[in-house]
């Protein structure tokens, strides 16, 4: 078999020698004017995608076909390198891989056939987060010496590999950041940080979008290896901090998630020593592996081992954008696990010394590791092509013969349209669902008609058993009975709980259950779902337990449509509206136009309801964003415009000039107070750090525009804040010139008070997890909300309340039961959290505060909750007497 691959790689060397491409691809030296990774010179995304375009018009080797938008409107790409055979033949390959990746029971022979004729595909992401540049930058470099190489070595294994690059992952960031640093560079400023998170919205949390694939670039990338081309192996490229290792490459550290197969493990640990071996032999040093970074959070490629693609990450040290860094050898450390001291060992071979570090120089390293996968997927295609088709058949075995062998969502949806939205995002994830068209007697029990079957006899399984199920961190220590491996991000995605969605899993295999389902019809929807009312409609009423119910008040408001809430609960015919519930007035086309956009179970009104309404108007909002790559403010930002909230961004450096009276509400995203009121951070230890932003961006609130939010609290204003943010208003505050009389000092403290520090030093430890929680059921606050329910929390602040002074008052909101308080993800002391309060409304004369411990919107990913960010938008001011 040897001799007879050699034969044909022989054969297509020689045909190679004639020349590769149909014009004179130009080298990206010429095309750019510089050579990437030159001293100050950075490519954005239009130089980027014009130079791959153009070498794709003259090179057969390449294809570059547009895989999706990002949220800004960029076309986001794939460049497709490969033999020219290859490339002539890329969608018969497509449906090799499907075919390997999907089917259990190809017979034995045709098999063979296809590992024979198939191709391994090698998915490339390229700097997500858009300020690690080298991978990006290095690319055109590395696809130019694809295109005109003669070298037969690389001939042969571009004959057995297809590389698929996503150049840019992240192409607004890219803009972003290069326009940044072309506006500084050769100022006092060059090289520093983007005063912005690098995205539409999300930033840096881009990466942590691959389970809930709320961003249209997150879910373009998904895609790929989800539902369109399985490659068998994918790798994603990061940039580090330049104080440590110059590279990172597999294997990783512990933990690993533990559903994914032995030999996945074993896939990327070869694929890494190659790697490792690779450079050394290219004489790079610093290469680090078995360090710091783990495999058990989902951040993309874990997803994309979840769903069997050997998936590796790689990152690469990165100087200030294109300007060279000096790095004195003593400011070296290891620190992460597996690197304790910044020191030759088995994890860093060849340790770098220390001197300048060039983007240049991070250029060669991805060179040298691009090289290398091409080189270990080559050698290995038959094996890899194998594997994949032995991991579904094992995958689905297992599901046929371990439990869970089913998780069934029942029709019946306390929030119906985040169960629609749930079921098509497993769709969109490639995960293969069913319906039951009549209901299904087993046993004792029934399951009803209309409920989704998501089998978990399917090739990706690893992945369901991940977001169907709760997580429980895997708790593994650096020596025997010696300290923890800590979590290195969040410990929780449980996409039942987090979308508040009722999940059961079926323990035993149910012969009826799998003769009578039906594949389920795809996109799926709501049934019931209203879509147009009937000639005499007075309007119609959206029960409150529904999100898409606040969607609509916002949408009636934008579109002048009389909304109001219903203050009490009522029963309308047999459907019963919980308090809150939305009512809106009207039937004619604007109605028709808002259905059109909704996704809602609704009563029909033939006249008014039969109970007490508070008319709503559309709240004046301001958002709180800092120019700290703020990632909360932007998934609010992502939050208000998909519910269609009106709102404005106003910065903490702007307040102190900022008109109140143009708002009702202010809303304070998860942020320190030192980042709020001095622009700086300080950590855990007191130690403060400055940003690394000029300074027209580092101003806080300060003083004086804290004097102005108090005044806007004493004119009757609501403050919205969450997480940390919470602090900005415990403690002593003052209202100068309270209630109109100028010289007037009013000093108060809500009775609230975050005792986090004191607990952290008991114990507690809470790395972002989902735990148990009760929601006040009499506040508007809450309206929708169920009693008993969870919400995601990450350890601080947290609140106790206590009796309030004159001319205040506090309601608790949200407070945890008194045992088994982690539903998913990992706690430690979870008890001391009993008594205390996670959500509580405060009021300071007609001033509210609405303050909660955890974020209601945690990465987009925890639609359960946001119900308590809306209405808080919604909630009436307290007239003035
Ligand atoms: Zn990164």
């Amino acid at each position: 078999m040897l001799r007879t691959e050699w034969f044909v790689s022989v054969l297509i060397g020689v045909a190679a020698v004639v020349p590769a491409f149909a014009g004179t691809p130009q080298t990206p030296e010429a095309y750019f004017a510089f050579k990437p990774g030159a001293e100050g010179k950075l490519i954005d995304y239009e130089q980027l995608s014009g130079y791959l375009k153009a070498l794709d018009q003259v090179s057969p080797r390449m294809e570059v076909r547009q895989i999706g938008s990002s949220p800004l409107g960029k076309p986001m790409l794939a460049v497709f390198i490969s033999s020219e055979a290859n490339i002539a033949r890329l969608d018969e390959l497509a449906k090799i891989n499907r075919r390997l990746a999907l089917d259990p029971s190809i017979p034995d022979a045709e098999r063979a056939t296809l590992v024979d004729s198939g191709r391994v595909f090698l998915l490339a992401t390229l700097s997500m987060h858009a300020d690690e540049l080298a991978p990006c930058q290095s690319f055109p470099l590395y696809a130019y010496e694809l295109a005109v190489t003669q070298d037969p070595a690389v001939l042969r294994q571009m004959e057995d590999v297809v590389w698929m690059v996503v150049p840019s992952q992240n192409p607004d960031g890219l803009d972003m950041v290069v326009q940044n640093y072309r506006t500084y560079r050769g100022t006092s400023w060059d090289g520093s940080s983007l005063p912005r998170v690098y995205h539409r919205y999300v930033g840096h949390d881009n990466n942590r979008d691959y389970v809930t694939l709320s961003q249209d670039d997150t879910r373009a990338i998904s895609r790929l290896f989800s539902t369109q081309w399985f490659p068998q192996v994918m790798v994603e490229k990061h940039g580090m901090g330049a104080s440590g290792p110059r590279f990172y490459c597999p294997p990783n550290h512990d933990p690993i998630a533990e559903n994914v197969d032995a030999e996945v493990w074993s896939w990327i640990n070869l694929f890494g020593t190659n790697m490792t071996h690779d450079m050394s032999r290219d004489g790079l040093k610093g290469v680090s592996q078995h360090w710091e970074f783990d495999n058990y959070w989902p951040g993309s490629t874990e997803t994309a081992l979840w769903k069997n693609s050997i998936a590796l990450l790689t990152e690469n040290a990165t100087p200030n954008g294109a300007s060279s860094i000096y790095v004195e050898p003593n400011e070296l450390e290891g620190g992460g696990k597996g690197l304790a001291e910044y020191k030759k060992s088995v994890n860093m071979l060849d340790p770098w010394p220390g001197g300048w570090w060039r983007l240049s120089d991070a250029v060669a390293y991805e060179l040298s590791s691009f090289r290398s996968l091409l080189h270990t997927a080559a050698e290995n295609r038959r094996d890899l092509l194998r594997f994949q088709n032995d991991l579904c058949r094992r995958e689905v075995a297992r599901g046929r013969n371990q439990p869970p062998f089913y998780f069934v969502l029942p029709p019946r949806q306390r929030d119906p349209g985040e169960g629609v939205k749930l079921v098509n995002l497993l769709a969109e994830h490639g995960v293969q669902l069913y319906r039951l068209p009549e209901a299904v007697a087993a046993g004792s029990r029934t399951f009803d008609a209309g409920s989704i079957i998501v089998p978990l006899a399917q090739p990706i399984r690893p992945f369901i058993q991940e977001v169907m199920e709760r997580q429980h961190y895997p708790i593994r220590h650096y020596t025997p009975g010696g300290e923890m491996i800590r979590p290195y991000d969040i410990t929780s995605w449980s996409l039942p709980l987090h979308y508040g969605v009722s999940a059961e899993a079926v323990d035993v295999r149910i012969a009826a259950l799998e003769t009578s389902w039906r594949p389920l019809e795809l996109p799926f929807t709501l049934e019931g779902r209203v879509t147009s009312v009937p000639p005499g409609t007075w309007g119609i009423a959206i029960p409150a337990d529904q999100n898409e119910a606040l969607r609509a008040a916002f949408l009636a408001l934008k579109s002048h449509i009389p909304a109001s809430r219903a203050t009490t609960p009522a029963n309308v015919g047999d459907t019963s509206l919980p308090a809150g519930s939305i009512i809106l007035q009207g039937a004619g086309s604007a109605m028709q136009a808002l259905l059109d956009k909704l996704t809602v179970r609704a009563v029909i009104l033939t006249s008014a309801p039969p109970v007490a309404l508070t008319p709503l108007r559309s709240p004046r909002v301001a958002l709180m964003e800092t120019y700290f790559h703020d990632m909360e403010a932007g998934w609010t930002r992502f939050l208000f415009d998909t519910y269609d909230v009106p709102f404005q961004v106003v910065h903490p450096g702007e307040i102190e000039k900022l008109d109140f009276t143009r708002f009702d509400v202010i809303v304070f995203p998860d942020n320190t107070k030192d980042e709020l009121m001095e622009g700086h951070f300080k950590d855990d230890e007191e130690k403060t750090t400055l940003p690394d932003v000029p300074p027209e961006f580092r101003k806080g609130i300060g003083e004086k525009g804290m004097q102005k939010l108090m005044s806007f609290v004493d004119q009757g204003g609501i403050i919205l804040a969450w997480g940390q943010a919470c602090d900005l208003f415990l403690g002593v505050q003052k209202i100068k010139g309270a209630k109109g009389k100028s010289g007037e000092v009013d000093e108060f403290q809500i009775p609230v008070e975050n005792v986090a520090k004191d607990l952290a030093k008991k114990g507690l430890a809470v790395p972002g997890s989902w735990l148990h929680a009760r929601f006040a059921q009499d506040s508007p606050l809450t309206w929708g909300m169920p009693e008993d329910g969870g919400l995601f929390f990450q350890g601080k602040p947290v609140f106790r309340t206590s009796q309030p002074g004159p001319d205040m008052d506090r309601r608790v909101l949200v407070r945890y039961p008194e045992e088994n308080i982690l539903l998913s993800g990992f706690a430690e002391n979870e008890k001391l959290l009993v008594d205390t309060v996670s959500g509580v409304w405060a009021r300071k004369g007609r001033g509210q505060f609405v303050l909660y411990t955890f974020s209601p919107n945690f990465r987009g990913s925890t639609p359960s909750t946001l119900k308590l960010i809306l209405n808080a938008l919604l909630l009436p001011k307290i007239p003035s007497s």
